[in-house]
């Protein structure tokens, strides 16, 4: 095997998307600066509601195939190469909106043995070792199923890996402070005459909106904001951007978050009132200049 780069950081998500708006100028980031960036994908999404008229005839395991080439091409936009699928394309299905009966499929990833999607995600962690991994809250984020799920199985993995001595250093979960969430919606509704969108969606529609004192962690991420962009056009069943907002299949306009914020949930805070690199504090180098 060939030797993995020093800082290696892994990203555990629910559906080909949610990497690229939560953390596509974070990924592009490190991508760039040299670091292994791992993408577990529980799901492809197959339940998603399909934006373009041209392609609405996409469903099902049709739908999850587009998605996966989307996702495909998202990872090329941040120069992303390791993207894995939990436990193989197909493994566990997208779980629907919660409350529909699509929450009862066996094989939705909601219906999954956690310890067993677990396992799954523990081989990736022994393979690439990472020292950073980010997932979302215990809420998902918002409360999708698969999200929740997504949280669910993430954390369990860092509790087995370290029984099987391979620790995570560091876990954070998504997170987006409540004043940029307002400053940013405020300009938007300023802005939104000028935009192809509808209307408008709020603060709360926005995942992971917390205090702003909850925030430990700031990457900016201005430098790669064209990447993130770039990579939430590629999955162009799911979002529609017109920089720096976008939407989904809702139509409301929402910011694009170009600073991605995160909360230190497991580890050791490196120092400053806030971090600005996921890997602070762990002496592996760049993390530890600032
Ligand atoms: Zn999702």
């Amino acid at each position: 095997m060939t030797e993995l780069p020093p800082r290696r950081l892994l990203l555990v998500h629910a559906h080909p998307d949610d990497e690229s708006i939560n953390n596509g100028a974070t990924m592009a980031r490190y991508a760039a600066e040299g670091a292994h960036v791992t993408l577990v994908t529980c799901t492809l999404g197959e339940r998603g509601e399909v934006i373009p008229p041209g392609l609405a005839h996409l469903s099902g395991p049709a739908l999850g195939q587009h998605r996966a080439g989307e996702l495909r091409d998202a990872m090329r936009a941040l120069g992303v190469e390791d993207v894995r699928l939990l436990g193989g394309a197909g493994r566990y299905g997208d779980s629907g909106m919660m409350g529909l009966p699509d929450n009862d499929d066996p094989a939705c990833f909601w219906q999954a043995d956690v310890d067993e999607a677990a396992a799954l995600l523990v081989e990736v962690i022994r393979e690439v070792r990472p020292q950073v991994l980010v997932t979302y809250d215990d809420n998902g984020g918002y409360g999708h199923p698969d999200h929740v799920q997504a949280h669910r199985v993430a954390m369990r993995a860092v509790e087995l890996a370290e029984e099987a001595g391979c620790p995570v250093a560091k876990v954070y979960w998504n997170r987006v402070p409540r004043s940029v969430a307002e400053e940013s919606f405020a300009r938007l509704r300023d802005d939104l005459p000028g935009l192809p969108f509808t209307g408008a969606a709020t603060v709360d529609d926005v995942p992971g909106v917390v205090p702003d004192e909850r925030i430990t962690t700031e990457i900016d991420g201005t430098a790669h904001a064209a990447a993130k962009a770039a990579a939430m056009r590629a999955h162009a069943t799911q979002i529609t951007v017109a920089e720096p907002y976008f939407v989904l299949s809702n139509d409301l306009a929402q910011p694009l978050f170009t600073t991605e914020y995160y909360e230190l949930v497991r580890g050791e805070r490196g120092s400053g009132v806030r971090e600005t690199d996921l890997f602070a504090g762990l002496g592996l180098g760049i993390g530890d200049a600032s």
